[in-house]
């Protein structure tokens, strides 16, 4: 519901309307000062603190005090009552879940290694089983999860579904995940690409609030994308956009699990990278590599510098198309910070439009490799609708 399109006329309609603005605000952004809550809603301070009073007073939000920016201030939330949400984030190797009132109030978060050919059905079955851990632990029933946000690493057809690729995480291939999730859970799911959804994470919870155009790459096993154009997810006509590591660097390079050749991924990803040292260094894994880089090991540096350098041509291919004011690198390769920042910025300066890659910010991920997991609970909070419980106790009925 757009609360901008209630009907104009009496003061009545219009406070209502702008105790909803205030209510989607705090349940998409979590707890704020009433300072930020006005910054967002565009209400003037007044009119905040005063529609604050009249939630409180209704049972609708709960105060709590805390410190702000080293002061001290009273952090507005959205009383919750029984609701919860969750958030299902599968890796290449892991599926980690977390359960919280809203993005930035998680209440439990968990991890499981999965294996790396697994099936889509052993997936979800140990994603199910560490929700319902979770959801125990916290002394609540399946029946408080209100909805579920799940990310898969792969494209996801958003109109069927589906993973959009044959050969991508060959497991899930033509299941419906969104379908199969809500069956196990009996609760709503959103499912989407876990590089959305970190990209989504970071814009509503991390280093990517208040950006217009930004660029988010996920820097794994493999490398995904995120882009935000106009302070939003774009996901394209069928939600694969931003499958930045199918794009092509070298047309005769080596052959990729897509089944294209010279992918980025191919450069990037954490099969070529260990291939590339497997003669020098043994068999290595990926956080093995990361450990050794950082403490100097010049095989591990120069196969992750050569990995930035090809980084850096493709983002100057997005950069070149979207211009974006940040690129933020996250996933946990991000971890080698300017090993791979260094050459994937020269790259950049050499292959895209000077103006746009001179107003280009670089940033590191603020939310780790949890960015997935919040974004996950987001995008959970997005299929609450907007009337959920609290809006029957603040005595809102539009
Ligand atoms: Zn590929």
């Amino acid at each position: 519901m757009n609360p901008s399109t209630a009907a104009p006329g009496s003061q009545a309609s219009l406070r209502e309307a702008n105790r909803l603005r205030v209510v989607e605000a705090l349940r998409d952004q979590g707890a704020m000062t009433q300072v930020e809550i006005a910054g967002f809603t565009g209400l003037s301070p007044a009119t905040v603190s005063n529609l604050v009073k009249d939630l409180d007073a209704a049972g609708a939000v709960e105060l709590e005090p805390s410190i702000r920016n080293g002061r001290r201030a009273v952090l507005v939330s959205l009383a919750t009552g029984n609701t919860l949400l969750a958030g299902i984030a599968f890796g290449d190797r892991d599926v980690r879940v977390a359960i919280g009132t809203g993005p930035r109030d998680i209440i439990g978060r968990q991890r499981m290694p999965l294996p790396a050919d697994h099936a889509a059905d052993e997936g979800m079955e140990r994603a199910v089983r560490l929700l319902l851990d979770l959801v125990e632990k916290a002394g609540k029933t399946m029946g408080d999860v209100r909805a579920v946000g799940v990310g898969i690493p792969a494209p996801v057809d958003r109109v069927s579904g589906q993973v959009g690729s044959e050969s991508i995480l060959p497991g899930w291939r033509g299941v419906a995940v969104g379908h199969e999730m809500a069956g196990r859970l009996q609760a709503p799911v959103d499912v989407d690409n876990t590089s959305n959804l970190a990209a989504l994470g970071e814009l509503r919870c991390g280093v990517l609030q208040g950006v217009q155009h930004g660029v988010y790459i996920k820097l794994s096993h493999g490398v995904g994308a995120g882009l935000i154009l106009d302070g939003d997810i774009f996901r394209g006509a069928a939600g694969t956009a931003g499958e930045i590591g199918h794009l092509t660097i070298d047309e005769n390079g080596p052959v990729c699990r897509c089944g294209n050749r010279g992918c980025l991924e191919t450069y990037i990803g954490s099969r070529g990278l260990l291939e590339s040292l497997a003669a020098s260094h043994g068999p290595l894994s990926l956080r093995d590599v990361i450990h050794r880089a950082l403490a100097g090991d010049a095989g591990c540096r120069r196969v992750l510098e050569d990995a930035g350098r090809h980084l850096g041509v493709a983002v100057a291919g997005v950069v070149n198309l979207v211009n974006p004011e940040v690129v933020v690198l996250g996933g946990q390769l991000s971890k080698v910070g300017s090993i791979i920042t260094t050459p994937m910025r020269a790259s950049l300066e050499r292959c895209a439009i000077p103006s746009a890659a001179a107003s280009l910010e670089v940033r590191m991920g603020e939310l780790d490799t949890d960015a997935d997991v919040i974004g996950a609970l987001v995008s959970a909070g997005a299929l609450l609708p907007a009337n959920e419980g609290v809006l029957a106790t603040a005595g809102i009925t539009s």
